[in-house]
């Protein structure tokens, strides 16, 4: 935003923003369970009634547990978040918080993130994160890599390779400097067509907001240069997968008000003081491994999300994703680094969890663990790929979809921290989902049992 323009906030009004900013529509924007973003383009002239009632949208044409019977769900926009587009400045995108007869709708995932920030809040506890939203840019049909030259076995940090990206790579970063998110690095990753970049950390509904935008964002801007982004977690069988890191602290308050990082402890001489994490930042790491198994159903979401944890070595030599629920210093074999003070990094998540269901379930298991009192338990300072068979004890993490869907189902307190009309609804649609997966006749079954 144009340093001279005041930052929106919560009293922003939408028609005098598009008047100010010559924004002829809005795209009022919400988030379903799986995930998509779902909007409807609203003229300038209409934003004022819409940021009143909503726009209307019919739930059950969407992935939301709902049925053709429901009344209209409105999509009420929330101003603070409202973004010009910066490659097309005419129209503006706003997060919106979905309500059906004068009530939030509980599963709606922005509403089941708002529930526990505000349950973090009461307890003086406001959470931060940063996410690295690994993607791959491919043909335009998402059948191959984009760059045919693009071929290295190790291609991490490909000098040539990123430069052959520079016009997508470039837009995308100046328009997260111009949007003042911070931005601070970008690069080619670990697999062929793959790229990563980074910018500030923030409280967790701006987080994931950005998420949501960067997802949109990324995927406009390569359309615009003739390739396909991708966000897939295990879109080339082989090459390493797209993660979505998420690093977390939490704060004495949010936004320009936070003063302490509550995570940041003295040095000690337990395993989590020796890496300058305090006694609540202890015991929300605590949280994060004792759901493990269960939030793996937020945090890798897909079918696919499978191919990627659990994988054997890929052709760069490391996945870079974990397989068993452990944590650490810095040291990136394992589910949980820590790589400083104050702060941890959650490596499981994929490039399919969904922006908002990602931040809510840190928050879950997170504050679970504070509750509790959970101890993280031991620290395995090894090489957790050539050396995990030492590792006695430590729970795996699920093998695949149902496995994870079955954990979160029986694991009661995290689906009672995320609320029991999401957590049925959400288990609802995504058995269905594997349902649909497990009916599909494929070729493997063919090739494995045709001789049989
Ligand atoms: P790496 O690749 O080493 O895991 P990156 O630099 O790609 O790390 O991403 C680090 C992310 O962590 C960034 O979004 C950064 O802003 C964020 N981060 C740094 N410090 C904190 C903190 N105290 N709390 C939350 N996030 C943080
Ligand atoms: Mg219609
Ligand atoms: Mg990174
Ligand atoms: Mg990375
Ligand atoms: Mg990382």
């Amino acid at each position: 935003m144009p340093r001279d323009q005041v930052a929106p906030d919560a009293r922003t009004d939408l028609a005098a923003f598009a008047a100010a900013r010559d924004i002829k529509y809005f795209m009022i924007s919400f988030t379903d369970l799986f995930g998509g973003q779902r909007a409807k383009l609203v003229p300038a002239a209409a934003i004022a009634d819409m940021q009143q009632d909503g726009a209307g949208f019919a739930g059950f044409a969407t992935h939301l547990d709902m049925t053709p019977a429901h009344p209209d769900m409105l999509a009420v926009p929330d101003p603070a978040s409202v973004i010009q587009l910066p490659w097309k400045p005419e129209v503006a995108w706003v997060a919106a918080n979905c309500v059906m007869e004068g009530q939030d709708v509980a599963q709606a995932p922005r509403n089941v993130l708002r529930r526990l920030i505000a349950e973090a809040a009461d307890a003086g506890l406001h959470v931060k994160t940063g996410i690295e939203a690994e993607f791959f840019l491919l043909t335009p049909d998402g059948a191959q890599i984009s760059d045919e030259y693009d071929t290295a076995d190790k291609p991490c940090y490909d000098q040539q390779a990123v430069m052959r990206r520079y016009d997508v790579v470039r837009e995308i970063c100046d328009y997260m400097l111009e949007m003042g998110w911070g931005p601070y690095q970008n690069d080619h990753e670990d697999a062929n067509g793959q790229f990563e970049m980074n910018w500030e950390f923030d409280d967790v509904l701006k987080t994931a907001d950005k998420h949501s935008f960067f997802k949109f964002m990324t995927k406009s801007v390569a359309e615009k240069h003739g390739f396909r982004a991708t966000f897939m977690p295990k879109p080339v069988e082989g090459l390493t997968g797209n993660g979505c890191h998420a690093h977390i602290s939490v704060w004495d308050a949010p936004g320009e008000h936070s003063r302490t990082n509550v995570f940041a402890g003295e040095k000690g001489d337990s395993p989590t003081a020796e890496l300058g994490l305090s006694e609540q930042g202890k015991h929300f790491l605590g949280g994060i491994m004792k759901h493990a198994s269960a939030l793996a159903a937020i945090t890798n979401p897909t079918v696919n999300s499978y191919k990627r944890i659990n994988a054997p070595r890929t052709m760069s030599g490391a996945t870079w994703a974990p397989n068993t629920v452990t944590w650490t210093g810095n040291n990136r074999t394992h589910m949980v680094r820590v790589p400083g003070p104050g702060r941890f990094e959650l490596r499981l998540p994929d490039g399919a969890a969904n922006p908002y269901l990602l931040q809510a379930v840190i928050i879950a298991a997170g504050l679970s663990g504070l509750r509790t009192q959970a101890d993280p338990g031991k620290r395995y300072d090894i090489d957790m790929y050539a050396e995990g068979h030492k590792v006695r004890g430590a729970p795996k993490l699920p093998l695949n979809m149902l496995d994870a869907l079955r954990g979160y189902d029986k694991d009661k307190d995290l689906k009672s921290m995320m609320g029991e009309e999401f957590s049925a609804a959400f288990l609802k649609l995504k058995r269905e989902e594997w349902n649909s997966f497990v009916s599909h006749f494929s070729q493997w079954e063919k090739t494995h049992t045709l001789d049989i």
